[in-house]
């Protein structure tokens, strides 16, 4: 089935949907972007991720393209005429087409605007769970204001690609104190010796995660013991858990980091039950 995306007002085929080269997004990595989960047909944390959107944009001084009103129809119907259930929608904004220059483009530049769906094969995803991920550390070399959900992922492509050549699916940034900040497309968590559960808190060095949050509410309903601060490698190495939250992958346990396995080295407890958990407490709509 040929795929479809929305590109500026229109449903195209994949083969026919095109952007300009002058487009900042191209030129500058001038742009933002949303990934959200579709399950059952449905987007999960929509009103979420769209906050978010909202201020990655302001941040950016991007004008909103359209109402909220009117990209939430967009983001379903892109779903739907590429007959997504179980996947994810990618939503993707930058400053617009205009001739090439640093400086913003004259304030009448439209926004450029594209959505894709694709499915994901859950079985695979489910499997993957089961078994864990291996993780490495590397550098955190990003900018410092990966706050902002921008396009902009050279750093997180480099490490990502470093996870790949050492056979680990994920890479852990770590900065100059030897603390880890996130993954390449994840916040990071662990559970420590003493059963509480880790991640950084928000700032301009981390993107606020969507699943984060969930797994922050979920976690708070629930009572257990939790500790947002910053951690180390170290400290890392000697969780008896870990694992790694996003919206395409919810809850992933880790199994080994940097080739040292974590806690008995299988998928933990606590991350399992909260990856089990994560769609009835998470909006879907
Ligand atoms: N950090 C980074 C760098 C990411 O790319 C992502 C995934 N987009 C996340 C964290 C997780 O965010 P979310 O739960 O909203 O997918």
């Amino acid at each position: 089935m040929s795929r479809i995306a929305y590109v500026n007002g229109r449903y195209l085929p994949d083969a026919q949907a095109k952007v300009a080269i002058d487009d900042r997004g191209y030129q500058f990595a001038d742009g933002v972007y949303e990934v959200c989960e579709v399950r059952g047909g449905r987007l999960v944390d929509e009103r979420r991720h769209m906050a978010r959107l909202d201020y990655s944009l302001n941040e950016l001084r991007i004008a909103r393209p359209m109402s909220a009103a009117a990209l939430s129809i967009v983001l379903r119907e892109t779903v739907r005429r590429n007959r997504v259930r179980d996947g994810i929608v990618y939503l993707q904004i930058t400053r617009g087409v205009a001739r090439r220059d640093f400086a913003f483009p004259p304030t009448d530049t439209r926004p450029a605007v594209v959505v894709t769906a694709r499915s994901n094969d859950l079985a695979r995803l489910e499997q993957l769970a089961t078994e864990g991920i291996a993780v490495i550390t590397v550098p955190d070399i990003r900018w410092q204001r990966v706050d902002i959900k921008s396009v902009a992922l050279l750093a997180n492509v480099l490490a990502k690609q470093t996870a790949r050549e050492q056979g680990a699916r994920e890479a852990w940034l770590v900065d100059e104190a030897g603390r880890i900040t996130e993954g390449a497309s994840s916040n990071a968590w662990i559970v420590s010796r003493d059963g509480k559960l880790i991640t950084r808190p928000l700032g301009r060095d981390i993107l606020s995660g969507i699943t984060r949050s969930v797994v922050i509410d979920v976690i708070k309903g629930q009572g257990l013991a939790f500790e947002e601060r910053a951690f180390t490698v170290e400290e890392a190495y000697g969780a008896r858990e870990a694992f790694v939250t996003s919206a395409s992958q919810i809850v992933l346990p880790v199994v080994s980091i940097d080739g040292r396995p974590i806690g008995n080295g299988a998928p933990g407890l606590i991350a399992t039950a909260l990856r089990r958990d994560y769609h009835r407490h998470a909006e879907i709509s």
